[in-house]
């Protein structure tokens, strides 16, 4: 249900809430609407929003004075779902969307996490972000597919990062986004994964903060644990392992420019996630095994995660650290390393 703006800081008195009124409570929340519940009982997701103290719960079944409401839903009295039923609310208000927004035509840039690169692991924010764009700047890692349903008039800027490759400089991006911004564009700086993970999103933020432009930020699916997921692989799992550290491969261990102490990580009895590791991943399973990580410990690759090329090759550490990656992992991949990898053999087996 879409409630109008004017719902936020009005208190709003729902009359027996069943599990039908979960997701209105849900929204009015989300719209900043207080919440009265009036009823003797509760379904156990509203009880539990009461005992956390975001929604009030008037324990009566007796009728009590609405005065202060602007408005009051009776779901029970209007069968299933929860009908507006207003009592000296301004129900004209009701009808139309009159969110609050910023003014057209006023700039700003929008950082969108796209997720793994599946167009459906776009969170819906990200989406209707997307379709209110007039200038999209996207790397080669966001969910492209995304691109094909925007407008004609919306201009596209492609700033991939190859590695190794053609790129666009950190600097020259920012540049784009102010300058965008400042020309009165929305702008969406679509990116891989979440724009925080390895994604220079702070970057971008202080670049537009330092030259004035209002910057917003959209989380996505990061890849690091949504790849192992899509390839069958928990990076937790109760008796298994109770924790997970990401790192980036990019920077070899034995660089100067390397800060991840490798031999804590292998002494972590977390799962270890390698982002951008493909190149140094013989290195960096030297570096675990050396730190006392066993030679039989399952690796996996995932490569192209979420896209329709991708491939699974599982691998050990010994194996890895002796011989690098299996032949034919390129990047994209996430490197998982950890008893979890073993734990969908038979899964995958199946497929
Ligand atoms: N911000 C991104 C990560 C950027 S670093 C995120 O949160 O996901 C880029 C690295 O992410 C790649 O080198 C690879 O390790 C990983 N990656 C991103 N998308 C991937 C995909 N679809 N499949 C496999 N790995 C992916």
């Amino acid at each position: 249900m879409s409630w109008p703006a004017e719902v936020y800081g009005r208190l709003v008195d729902i009359v027996n809430p069943g599990t039908e009124s979960l997701g209105t409570v849900a929204t009015l929340r989300v719209e900043g609407a207080f919440v009265r519940l009036v009823a003797t009982d509760l379904p156990d997701a509203l009880a539990d929003l009461a005992d956390r103290g975001l929604v009030e719960w008037l324990r009566t079944a007796d009728a009590i004075d609405h005065a202060d409401a602007w408005l009051v839903l009776r779901p029970d009295a209007a069968g299933e779902r929860a009908v507006p039923t207003p009592e000296g609310g301004p129900t004209a208000a009701l009808a139309g969307d009159a969110r609050p927004g910023p003014a057209p035509g006023a700039g700003r840039v929008i950082l969108v996490g796209g997720g793994p690169g599946d167009p459906g692991l776009l969170t819906l924010r990200g989406r209707d972000e997307l379709a209110a764009a007039q200038v999209v700047v996207v790397d080669r890692l966001a969910p492209l597919a995304h691109l094909e349903g925007l407008g004609a008039d919306v201009e596209v800027v492609d700033v991939s990062k190859i590695p190794h490759g053609r790129s666009t400089a950190q600097v020259d991006i920012n540049a784009i986004l102010v300058a965008r911004a400042r020309d009165g564009k929305r702008v969406v700086r679509l990116k891989g994964g979440d724009g925080f993970v390895f994604g220079r999103g702070m970057e971008e933020v202080l670049a537009c903060q330092a030259a004035g432009v209002p910057v917003e930020v959209v989380p996505g699916v990061t890849s690091a644990t949504s790849v192992p997921a899509l390839a069958g692989i928990p990076v937790t799992h109760r008796g298994l392992s109770h924790g997970f550290s990401v790192v980036s491969g990019h920077v070899a261990p034995s660089s100067e420019g390397s800060s991840v102490d490798w031999t804590a990580l292998a002494r972590s009895r977390t799962t270890i996630v390698v982002l951008m590791g493909v190149g140094t991943i013989q290195a960096i399973a030297a570096e675990l095994r050396a730190g006392g990580l066993a030679a039989d410990t399952p690796v996996a690759f995932v490569v192209d995660g979420g896209l329709p090329g991708q491939r699974r090759l599982d691998s050990t550490l010994g194996e890895v650290a002796d011989h690098g990656a299996p032949a034919g992992i390129r990047p994209p991949a996430v490197v998982v390393v950890g008893a979890v990898v073993d734990l969908t053999a038979e899964v995958l087996a199946d497929r």
